[in-house]
C-alpha cells in the first residue's frame, strides 16, 4: 500500500512539473544580476550575443553595464556554459594561449573567432574552465556583495580574492568609500548610506593596485521609512545651537579615523538585556514642533528603567567615556575599519576612554541625560562617519560575513542572562 502511494506522488509530482515547464518555455527566463555580470560575461555565459540580449532587456539602458540586482531576461535559445573571461589588456589570443597552456585554435573556436592571427586588444577573452563566467575587476578572482540588492541606510557589504596579493585595492559607491582590509589572497570591505540616500543605481567602482578600475551600477530597493512629530518644550526648545555644532563637529573628527583592521571577533549583541520595548527605529523621518522632515532617527532607542547595565556589543576599543551637552552620558567604542557605536543618555559611564572591550562588558547604565525625555539609550552604528541601521547590521549578521571573508571564523553570540 505504501509502495502505491509512493508510485502516485511520483506520478503526481511529474505531471506538476511537466506542467510546470509549458508556461516557462514560453517566457524567457530570468536571472539576478550580480557583480560581475556585464553584457559581456552574460552573452559569453549564455552563449547569445550582447545585441540579442540588449533586445531582450529594453528596459535597461544601454549605455551602462546591467545593475546588480536586477532582474534580466535571457533570450529563449540561452543555455548557461562554463569559463573563465579574461581581460588581457594588450595581449592577444597567441600569447594568452601560450601563457595558458592552451591550444591557439582552440581559444580562437571558443571566442569565436575566425583566427587566431587577428588581433583582439582590449577584447575580454574566454578561456575554458569550470567557473561562473563573470566580468569580475582586474586582478579579483571572486567578488561578492553581501546583499543582491543594496537598500538605504544599510551597511553594505563586499568580500572576494585577488591575484595580486599586497596591492591595495581602492572601491567607492558613487564617491562615498568603501572600507577595505585583506589577508593574504582575500579581502572585505563595508560601505555606508544614510538614510536620507538617493538610492537609484550608484555605481562601485573597484581597483586593485594600477589595474584598471572596473565598474557597475548597484540597484537600491526603495525603503518605507517612520515619519515621527515631536514637540520640544522647556529645555529641549532652548537648545544652544553652538553648543550642539561644537559637539557634533568633535565626534565627526572621532567617527572618521579608520582603524585598519577590525577589532571585533563575533556577531553583534543586542547591548541591553532587559528592554522595554524599541521607541523609535533608525531612519525615522522627524518633524519638530510642526515643521518639516529636515531630519531623521539615527539610531535606535530602547525603552529601558533607569540603571539598567550597558553591554558592549561586540570588541572593540572604548575612544569616548564622558557627558555631552546633547547626548549625555556617552560611550563610543571604536571596532575597526571605519565602524564605530555609540551608547546615549547614559545616567552612569563605567568605561573609559583607551579600554579594549570585550561583547558584555559594562560600559554604563540607561538614564535621561542631555536631551532627553525619558529613561532611554540611543544606540548608534556608523560606518566611515554615516550612521546606518544597527538593528539590519544584525539582522544581516554582516559582521561575521565580513570576518569570514578574510578567513577568520566568527565566535557564535554568547547566549543572553
Ligand atoms: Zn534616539
Amino acid at each position: 500500500m505504501r509502495v502505491v502511494i509512493i508510485v502516485l506522488l511520483i506520478l503526481a509530482a511529474t505531471t506538476v512539473s511537466r506542467l510546470g515547464n509549458v508556461p516557462a518555455a514560453m517566457q524567457p527566463a530570468t536571472q539576478t544580476v550580480q557583480a560581475g555580470d556585464t553584457w559581456t560575461a552574460l552573452a559569453l555565459r549564455y552563449g547569445v550575443s550582447v545585441d540579442e540580449l540588449q533586445a531582450a532587456n529594453p528596459h535597461f539602458n544601454k549605455a551602462r553595464q546591467p545593475a546588480i540586482g536586477r532582474e534580466i531576461d535571457l533570450p529563449d535559445h540561452a543555455v548557461e556554459r562554463s569559463g573563465t573571461l579574461i581581460r588581457t589588456g594588450g595581449a592577444g589570443v597567441l600569447e594568452v594561449a601560450a601563457l595558458h597552456g592552451l591550444p591557439v585554435w582552440e581559444v580562437a573556436r571558443l571566442n569565436s573567432l575566425e583566427s587566431p592571427y587577428r588581433p583582439t586588444f582590449y577584447r575580454p577573452l574566454l578561456l575554458p574552465g569550470d567557473g561562473t563566467i563573470r566580468d569580475l575587476p582586474p586582478g579579483m578572482t571572486a567578488l561578492e556583495l553581501s546583499s543582491p540588492m543594496a537598500s538605504p541606510g544599510r551597511a553594505l557589504g563586499l568580500r572576494g580574492t585577488t591575484t595580486r596579493v599586497g596591492e591595495t585595492i581602492t572601491a567607492n559607491l558613487d564617491g562615498l568609500p568603501v572600507s577595505i582590509f585583506s589577508v593574504d589572497n582575500r579581502f572585505a570591505g563595508i560601505v555606508g548610506t544614510g538614510a536620507f540616500y538617493r538610492g537609484g543605481e550608484p555605481e562601485l567602482t573597484i581597483q586593485v593596485g594600477d589595474a584598471p578600475a572596473w565598474v557597475q551600477p548597484w540597484a537600491f530597493a526603495e525603503r518605507e521609512w517612520e515619519y515621527q512629530e515631536l514637540t520640544l518644550t522647556g529645555q529641549a526648545a532652548e537648545i544652544d545651537q553652538q553648543a550642539r555644532d561644537e559637539e557634533r563637529a568633535r565626534l565627526r573628527e572621532i567617527w572618521t579615523a579608520v582603524t585598519p583592521q577590525p577589532l571585533w571577533l563575533t556577531q553583534f549583541e543586542t547591548p541591553l538585556n532587559d528592554v522595554l520595548g524599541i521607541t523609535a527605529n533608525y531612519g525615522a523621518r522627524r518633524s519638530y514642533n510642526g515643521g518639516p522632515y529636515l531630519t531623521y532617527h539615527e539610531g535606535v532607542d530602547f525603552s529601558a528603567y533607569g540603571g539598567t547595565p550597558v553591554y558592549a556589543p561586540a570588541a572593540g576599543t572604548v575612544v569616548l567615556a564622558e557627558p555631552l551637552y546633547v547626548r549625555g552620558g556617552t560611550v563610543i567604542i571604536d571596532h575597526g575599519i571605519g565602524l564605530y557605536s555609540g551608547y546615549y543618555h547614559l545616567s552612569a559611564v563605567h568605561a573609559t576612554a583607551g579600554q579594549t572591550v570585550q561583547p558584555g562588558d559594562l560600559l554604563g547604565e540607561v538614564g535621561t541625560t542631555g536631551l532627553s525625555t525619558g529613561n532611554h539609550l540611543h544606540w548608534d552604528l556608523l560606518v566611515n562617519g554615516i550612521w546606518v541601521d544597527a538593528a539590519a547590521w544584525q539582522q544581516d549578521g554582516l559582521a561575521c560575513w565580513l570576518l569570514e571573508g578574510i578567513g577568520r571564523a566568527c565566535l557564535p553570540p554568547s547566549e543572553p542572562e
